[in-house]
């Protein structure tokens, strides 16, 4: 089958990320669509040929989209979309409808507990596929080439004689190894993305595993399987992507990538030893690093590190479910930036029991342990969490709460004793208490004297945080 793959254009003139947990407008990060170029791998595999019309990264705008889409010749499309762009993603489908009546298909993570709804509001959207896209596609594509019965596909959700059909759950892929190395091919220029700001290009971002067993309440991956590449699989990626595209930067994309300390040390010994000279960031989680595990990250390139700190108060954090305390978290802060790497941390303002002294809290937290940089977001109930459920719960939310209004820089809930408004003002001021701290100046400066490489990156978040800071 032909099948031309979709990331739409830019929300807005702000690029999006549509990476599964990260769902989201982001306008400061341009991301190649890695998940897209995996499915591009998978189908070429089972012998489909593939196109990609990568409108986020190119910057192309609706109007050029089409022109572009009506010169394709595809017998089924695959479009990308989150919840926040929803309608903005779907003209893609629309537009697909306008050229061709090939069957469309989108794909998203965060909403496959919607499936009906998403149906039902995208009226040219035929086939959901709501999780495990790695199994999925691959077996509705191979089904949609031998006709229109999709009964025992699992995974997705479609229309049949007017109604929609939701079908079973799909397992996870058994073996992770098994994806081959995502189709680069398709893109442009490796040159087009970057991560906060533009910066050590050719970049690129990568999963070297995917899910999480942990149970945070917020968290649309918690409790899914870790699925995890064998450290000579991701090599094999690396030494590809160095060897093809002399990639600089690489994000691995993973939840938490230091989940197996073993894994990691195989990789970074291997890095050391064949010089592979690239500069990579990675998530991972406090409780997950040491600094002999640090150490080595450092030697093979390793950057920064990104952390959940979520608050800076023991009682949200164990409401959270997040399995930390907040001396642990102090220390791991510490630790990242003693390994000379930058320790970027997220916090969360609005998770249930939060309060006027809860914030107090974290905001002395972010004043003492001073991380290199500052994610400040707002409890947002995705579907499918226990913290979508305890909103219910509480009337915080109700089931009626439009989806598009998920967004992680304006809250949408209260919380027993603060309302949205006041969540949102608890966010500015943590960005005020980081980024016109001066002893953070300091240290950062510090930071970029001892590393001149980082001097791009850093003035161009230096103007990203003042702006914050500022309410821009
Ligand atoms: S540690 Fe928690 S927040 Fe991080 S991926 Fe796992 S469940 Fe999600």
């Amino acid at each position: 089958m032909k099948v031309l793959l979709v990331n739409p254009p830019r929300f807005k003139k702000m690029a999006v990320i549509r990476e599964e947990r990260c769902e989201i407008i982001e306008k400061n990060s341009v991301l190649p669509p890695y998940s897209l170029l995996q499915i591009a791998s998978l189908l070429r595999r089972q012998g489909h040929k593939v196109s990609l019309i990568e409108a986020n990264g190119e910057n192309i705008e609706y109007p050029d989209f089409e022109k572009l889409l009506s010169g394709e010749d595809y017998e089924a499309v695959i479009i990308k979309f989150t919840p926040s762009t929803f309608d903005w993603d779907m003209k893609a489908a629309s537009i697909s409808k306008k050229h061709s009546d090939a069957p469309t298909i989108g794909i998203c993570w965060t909403l496959g507990n919607f499936a009906r709804t998403i149906l039902n509001e995208a009226k040219d959207l035929d086939i959901y596929i709501r999780h495990e896209y790695e199994v999925v596609t691959p077996d509705l594509i191979d089904r949609l080439a031998k006709g229109p019965e999709l009964s025992d596909v699992a995974g997705i959700a479609y229309r049949s004689d007017g109604e929609i059909i939701i079908n079973r759950d799909a397992d996870p892929i058994n073996n992770y190894d098994d994806i081959p190395i995502p189709a680069y091919d398709l893109l442009k220029s490796f040159n087009l993305y970057y991560a906060d700001t533009k910066h050590g290009q050719p970049f690129t971002i990568m999963y070297t595993s995917k899910g999480c067993p942990n149970s945070c309440i917020y968290c649309t991956m918690a409790k899914t399987k870790w699925k995890a590449r064998s450290a000579h699989s991701v090599l094999e990626e690396l030494r590809y992507l160095k060897q093809n595209y002399n990639i600089k930067t690489i994000m691995f994309f993973d939840e938490v990538f230091t989940l197996d300390k073993k894994r990691v040390e195989k990789i970074t010994q291997t890095i050391v030893d064949e010089k592979l000279d690239i500069k990579w960031y990675c998530n991972s989680r406090v409780d997950h690093i040491d600094m002999d595990l640090l150490q080595k990250m450092k030697q093979a390139g390793c950057t920064a590190v990104s952390m959940g700190i979520e608050s800076g108060s023991q009682k949200i954090i164990g409401g959270a479910n997040k399995r930390i305390s907040v001396e642990e978290s102090a220390k791991a802060i510490q630790m990242v930036k003693d390994a000379g790497i930058k320790a970027y941390c997220s916090f969360i303002f609005g998770l249930p029991g939060e309060n006027s002294t809860t914030v107090k809290e974290t905001i002395e937290f972010i004043k003492r342990t001073l991380p290199t940089g500052g994610e400040f977001n707002v409890a947002t109930p995705y579907p499918g969490t226990r913290l979508y459920e305890i909103a219910l719960e509480k009337g915080w939310i109700t089931e009626q709460t439009d989806f598009r209004s998920l967004l992680q820089n304006k809250s949408i809930m209260r919380t027993e004793e603060l309302t949205s408004e006041e969540i949102d003002k608890a966010r500015e001021m943590a960005h005020q208490a980081i980024f016109l701290n001066p002893k953070w100046w300091i240290q950062n400066i510090r930071y970029v004297i001892q590393n001149p490489d980082d001097f791009n990156l850093a003035s161009k978040y230096a103007i990203g945080a003042l702006k914050l800071a500022f309410g821009h």
